[in-house]
C-alpha cells in the first residue's frame, strides 16, 4: 500500500497526552483535514481531527457510524490499530 507522511499541527493525544507531530496517509496524498481518522502512534486509540489540527477520541458512536457509513476507512483504521498494537506488544516484549 502506498503511503504519504506528513507533518501536522503539534496535538496530544486524549488518551495518553504524548504529543503528536506527524501522521502517515495510507490513502491520501493531500496533508490529514478535519475528520480525517487517525489512530495514535503511542497507544492506539482511535482518534480524529478536528478544525484547530487538534485530536479528538472517537466515541463508540462515531465509530459505530463510520462502520456503517465508511466501511473502507473504518477497516483502514482498525488494521493501523492492529498494527500499532503489535508493535507496542514487541516493545514490551524485548528484555
Ligand atoms: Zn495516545
Amino acid at each position: 500500500m502506498e503511503s504519504e507522511d506528513f507533518h501536522v499541527k503539534l496535538a496530544a493525544c486524549p488518551t495518553c497526552g504524548k504529543v503528536l507531530d506527524g501522521a502517515m496517509s495510507l490513502h491520501h496524498k493531500e496533508p490529514p483535514a478535519a475528520g480525517c481518522l487517525t489512530a495514535c502512534i503511542y497507544c492506539g486509540t482511535a482518534l480524529k481531527f478536528d478544525a484547530e489540527g487538534g485530536l479528538q477520541r472517537l466515541s463508540d458512536d462515531d465509530l459505530a457510524e463510520i462502520a456503517l457509513e465508511h466501511p473502507a476507512a473504518f477497516s483502514l483504521l482498525l488494521k493501523a490499530q492492529n498494527v500499532i498494537g503489535s508493535f507496542l506488544q514487541s516493545k514490551r516484549i524485548k528484555p
